[in-house]
């Protein structure tokens, strides 16, 4: 007898099923266009020089011990992430109403943020954009959530955002409830409302009295700047809404397997942090107990230093700037081969992820006939294309439209 035997099979996670199929794979020509990590022109991961060279600095530095961190983290740490994220000059910061906690990196702050929100402010309720990172909809119900809601967010036709059926599907959310909002770069469409539909958003969630809970992975790394990709954050501040926002050094860092992350929460009023920060306490030391320094110490070091900061802009503007040169190639060459459709979206989506419009079957098609690895939604990671294999990606997109 086992107490076991009435386990199931979990389903596979597709992303990382699909990197395991691809590294089992001996086709020369292979692509990986699944995985949502940086690559190199070469089509290797990249440590960021400016991350190497506060490692060696934090490396020689005896003052240093690996005592545990405090519950909430290492504070310059989570102070220098919220002031990046909302501005230095921002009201909320120079009031002293907003504040960070350290946690595992982007998904440790929802986490941590929704278990927050369904313990001490009772919220069961959360909506999240179809499609969205498929993490959102676990993260929140096992952190204690009840019910998880869409709202229309890509529209197939158009290629881009529906704007109408967004806001019908917000306008209808009851009182209270939750909704997970794509700072920039939205995961998996790469396609942002503009300022103008942020402003009628906004507009919603006030009328509505809902709980803007923004989800920032890319900062920086979208378009290259900080306050740009900031942007529709910032101005939810600015209109004096509360709200959360989970932060990942994920990808602006290439922190990726550090976990360093960051949960901003802003009040509209100061007198309340002490309590919120002590229950939030008690949720981190239930959950984990503490976070892990080495991720937040590069990132302190970093953002603490005119100088490193300075590279790690250029660090970033090298990664986003690879990013949208693929773009612009991989559109040329779609359009110089003629393939059926329009081919727009690719340059006018932003970060890592392209949705190509590709269906089910022929993002099978892809992986099957051309061991290009794509995901079933028809999702790129724009990051795995590169001078090399941006020709044979498109050709392969061409064959798969016409045969
Ligand atoms: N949110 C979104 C939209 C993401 O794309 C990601 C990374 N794939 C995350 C959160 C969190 O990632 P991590 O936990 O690695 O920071």
């Amino acid at each position: 007898m086992s107490w076991f035997s009435s386990v199931e099979l979990g389903p596979p996670i597709e992303v990382f099923q699909l990197t395991k199929q691809f590294q089992e794979d001996d086709f020369p020509q292979k692509v990986n266009l699944g995985v949502g990590a940086y690559r190199t022109d070469e089509g290797k991961p990249w440590v960021l020089p400016v991350v190497r060279a506060a490692e060696k600095t934090l490396a020689n530095d005896d003052t240093l011990n690996k005592e545990y961190l405090p519950v909430l983290g290492l504070d310059l740490f989570s102070s220098l992430s919220t002031k990046m994220l909302l501005g230095n000059d921002s009201a909320a910061v120079t009031e002293n109403r907003a504040f960070g906690v350290q946690t595992l990196s982007g998904t440790g702050a929802l986490r941590v943020g929704a278990e927050f929100l369904a313990t001490y402010l009772g919220r069961t309720v959360f909506y999240y954009s179809k499609p969205t990172w498929e993490n959102h909809r676990l993260i929140f119900l096992n952190a204690g959530f009840k019910e998880a809601k869409e709202y229309r967010y890509w529209h197939e036709e158009k290629h881009g955002l529906d704007i109408e059926g967004l806001l019908e599907d917000l306008n209808n959310a009851p009182e209270g409830a939750v909704i997970i909002l794509h700072a920039c770069a939205h995961n998996p469409t790469g396609c942002d409302p503009t300022q103008e539909q942020w402003g009628q958003i906004a507009k919603v969630i006030r009328e509505k009295k809902l709980f803007p809970f923004f989800d920032s992975a890319y900062q920086g790394f979208a378009s290259g700047d900080l306050d740009k990709d900031a942007w529709a954050v910032r101005s939810f501040v600015n209109q004096g809404f509360e709200l959360f926002c989970a932060q990942s050094y994920a990808k602006n860092f290439g922190l990726y397997n550090e976990r360093t992350g960051n949960l901003s929460i802003v009040l509209n009023n100061a007198a309340h942090i002490p309590a919120v920060k002590s229950q939030i306490t008690w949720t981190v030391r239930g959950m984990y107990s503490n976070p892990p320094s080495h991720g937040a110490r590069i990132v302190a070091h970093v953002l603490n230093s005119k100088d490193l900061f300075e590279q790690w802009r250029g660090n970033i503007q090298t990664m986003s700037s690879r990013i949208i040169e693929m773009r612009k190639r991989l559109r040329e060459e779609l359009e110089t081969l003629r393939t059926p459709g329009n081919w727009n979206h690719i340059t006018e989506q932003i970060g890592m992820f392209s949705y190509t419009g590709l269906n089910q079957s022929q993002s099978q098609h892809m992986v099957k006939k051309h061991h290009v690895y794509m995901l079933k939604s028809g999702r790129i990671s724009m990051c795995g294309i590169t001078p090399n294999n941006v020709k044979y990606v498109a050709a392969s997109i061409y064959e798969t439209l016409t045969a």
